[in-house]
């Protein structure tokens, strides 16, 4: 399986002016084709170290995926710097002359001398057209590898990736493996406890299992590469099953199942609608169950002084005005500095009060609180 590296490549980038949205798509594009993915580098607009950047990928990795800095000015390094890393010059392409000639007659415009600099590529490159753009791209390619540079415009990069870089790749590489994702999501146990019963899974290397943690619920990710789609499932199943023995319940739904529709899906089973009051939560709660189509009647956010009687009142005058079966209240109380979230949830089977004191970041609260409502709805 080839190995690839992608370098972004901006001052504006480097600085954090702009965010890098290429590296991730990147990232999950060679992904999908079963692609390992080594390292993902940033640099700014400097021909110098971008060649050190690109040398260093190149003892590293079999595929080197530049973008941005092809435009037409004296400030977009690329074409020099890929160059300078494989001891080339850079060359004059009457074809990409031509071609960018072209795309400006096209839009009635005359290209600047400038824009003959983007007509240089370093000697021996593959140029790559692009239909969408004026920057020519190109593609080094020595024995064992293959250096792509594509445009830092996310639409121009995209395109020319799906339509020439990827077609170029399979073939290059022959490649036919998938790198395959299966995500179980729980609730109700935190980060560790979860880690505690399946750390020994964590240790594997093909499937790998990972632990995401999202203030309240906590994703396991089983991520197989194998030569099929039907190969990874079969390789992923048998450590899917051994997590839903070893987590059990905490387990509420797989890659994209929410935890707002299987709470919702739980009321439903029961025949139960519901209304909430939700106090310090921005409105999160209302908002999620408002997303999805089920039992819910209604949600008012209440000021967040009260107090657990004073919570436990309103709950169930407005459950009993939105005729619901079931009332849930939530509340943040920061008194004395504390991040308790104290929940009251009124059945047709009872009342329970809640206090659940939280340790996180106080920023995360809100949204613990939601997930842990939630999760109570779940298990009704
Ligand atoms: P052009 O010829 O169109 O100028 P280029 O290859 O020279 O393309 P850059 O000048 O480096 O690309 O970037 C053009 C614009 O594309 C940037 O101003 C920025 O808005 C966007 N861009 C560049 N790189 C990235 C990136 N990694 N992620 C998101 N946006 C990017």
């Amino acid at each position: 399986m080839p190995s690839a590296e992608i370098i972004t490549i901006g001052t504006e980038l480097l600085l954090g002016e702009i965010t890098d949205t290429n590296a991730p798509y990147l990232a999950r594009t060679l992904r999908d084709q079963g692609i390992d993915l080594y390292r993902k580098t940033t640099v700014g607009d400097n021909a110098k170290r971008i060649a050190q950047a690109i040398q260093q990928a190149l003892e590293r990795s079999n595929i080197i995926i530049t973008t941005g800095g092809l435009g037409p000015t004296v400030d977009d390094p690329t074409r020099d710097a890929v160059a300078l890393a494989i001891g080339v010059e850079t060359e004059f392409q009457p074809e990409l002359w031509e071609q960018i000639q072209r795309r400006f007659e096209r839009f009635g415009r005359i290209p600047t001398e400038n824009n003959r600099r983007q007509a240089y590529i370093p000697k021996g490159s593959l140029p790559i057209e692009n239909p969408v753009g004026t920057a020519p791209c190109f593609i080094v390619e020595t024995p064992e590898h293959a250096i792509i540079s594509l445009p830092g415009v996310p639409r121009e990069m995209e395109y020319l990736l799906q339509n020439a870089v990827i077609p170029y790749l399979k073939k290059r590489f022959d490649l036919h493996g998938v790198i395959k994702a299966r995500v179980l999501h729980t609730a109700g146990a935190g980060e560790s406890q979860i880690d505690e019963l399946v750390g020994d899974l964590e240790q594997l290397s093909n499937p790998t299992v990972g632990l995401a943690a999202h203030s309240g619920r906590v994703d396991v990710r089983i991520t197989a590469k194998a030569d099929s789609e039907a190969e990874a499932d079969a390789m992923i199943q048998p450590i899917e099953n051994d997590i839903y023995k070893r987590l059990g319940n905490w387990i509420f739904g797989a890659d994209e199942e929410t935890l707002e529709q299987v709470a919702l899906g739980a009321l439903k089973k029961q025949r139960w609608t519901l209304a909430v009051v939700e106090s310090g939560l921005g409105g999160n709660l209302i908002k999620k169950l408002t997303s999805e189509l089920g039992p819910f009647l209604g949600g008012e956010v209440v000021p967040n002084s009260l107090n657990p009687q004073e919570l436990s009142a309103l709950t169930e005058n407005y459950r009993q005005s939105r005729g619901a079966d079931v009332g849930l209240g939530v509340v943040i109380d920061t008194t004395q500095g504390k991040q308790d979230v104290f929940i009251v949830l009124i059945t047709p089977h009872g009342t329970q009060q809640l206090s659940r004191p939280y340790g996180g970041p106080p920023a995360s609260t809100p949204i613990w609180a939601v997930n842990q409502s939630l999760n109570l709805i779940r298990n009704l």
